[in-house]
């Protein structure tokens, strides 16, 4: 199987999405990452040109602890996407090349305007993936992939979890992966939220940082409630609690009620549809 994030930015599909990636990775099925957007933006204090090449060099590390291509459409600035004709003829060779059996991107109503425009020309590429006249220069699809979308907790109109993921077992590793996002969750992040965050020389500090407190003992009410930039483990616990019935639903009970931290996933329409046949083939874990 083939599955593509697209992401607007670099660090989207980390938070997002790596854990699924993960699991799909362990089942021999290829991940593909497009970031649909160079990085520049990504900081306070380096230049664009210097952010987005300290943004490509972690994206390369991702890919390889993720063992996955990462894609990046280099000459796209940040806070720049939109879904104009020209971009949508480049995402739908992009996606045609690839020819994936799951795409998952955003939602196109979103607070950014990059997420926003990203989940647009997903949308608007769709149909034309299998339409032979548009780009004829790459051969049209035969069949249509399901298209889902990553998390939000935008609420008009409102997120709808159809498959939700324990991805406990992948947490250390997502750690790792944000970790890997040294510009953005020590740097860029913490500055748009006012932290303070340990000296680069203080690891172990660091690390702490990035993980935040604990979240065993506390109830889904109380994950819910608590500050969600106190840290990735909260964060990722965030998902799990407000979609609790649902892995109750799909994990029974016991192991529904203990699952700490998850990902969420939600069809659009415009794709092919979740079958109960593709449910399983994609989302066997
Ligand atoms: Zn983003």
């Amino acid at each position: 199987m083939k599955i593509l994030m697209i992401g607007a930015h670099q660090d989207d599909m980390e938070f997002q999405g790596s854990g699924t990636a993960m699991h799909f990775c362990r089942l021999g099925h290829e991940v593909r990452v497009l970031s649909m957007a160079n990085g520049c933006g990504g900081h306070h204090i380096l230049s664009p040109e210097e952010t987005s090449r300290v943004r490509r060099e972690e994206s390369r590390r991702v890919g390889e602890i993720l063992g996955i291509r990462y894609d990046v459409c280099d000459d796209v600035d940040d806070c720049t996407i939109v879904a104009d004709i020209p971009s949508r003829r480049r995402l739908t060779r992009y996606i045609r090349e690839y020819s994936p059996d799951l795409i998952i991107t955003h939602r196109p109503n979103d607070y950014h305007t990059d997420h926003r425009n990203t989940g647009l020309l997903v949308q608007d590429v769709a149909y034309l993936l299998t339409v032979p006249h548009e780009c004829p220069d790459v051969p049209a699809m035969r069949f249509m992939p399901v298209i889902m979308y990553f998390e939000d907790t935008f609420r008009y109109p409102p997120f709808e979890a159809d498959v939700v993921v324990d991805t406990d077992e992948f947490l250390e590793k997502k750690l790792e992966v944000a970790d890997a996002n040294a510009s953005q969750v020590y740097e860029w992040l913490p500055y748009t939220y006012g932290q303070e965050v340990p000296p680069e020389s203080d690891r172990e500090g660091r690390l702490a940082f990035l993980r935040g407190p604990s979240v065993d003992g506390m109830t889904d009410g109380e994950i819910l409630a608590a500050d969600e930039n106190s840290g990735y483990v909260l964060l990722y616990a965030k998902t799990a609690s407000r979609h609790r019935q649902k892995l109750i639903e799909r994990y029974g009970e016991e192991r529904g009620r203990r699952v700490r931290t998850a990902e969420a996933f939600m069809v659009c329409e415009y794709g092919a549809p979740l079958t109960e046949e593709k449910r399983h083939l994609f989302f066997p874990f």
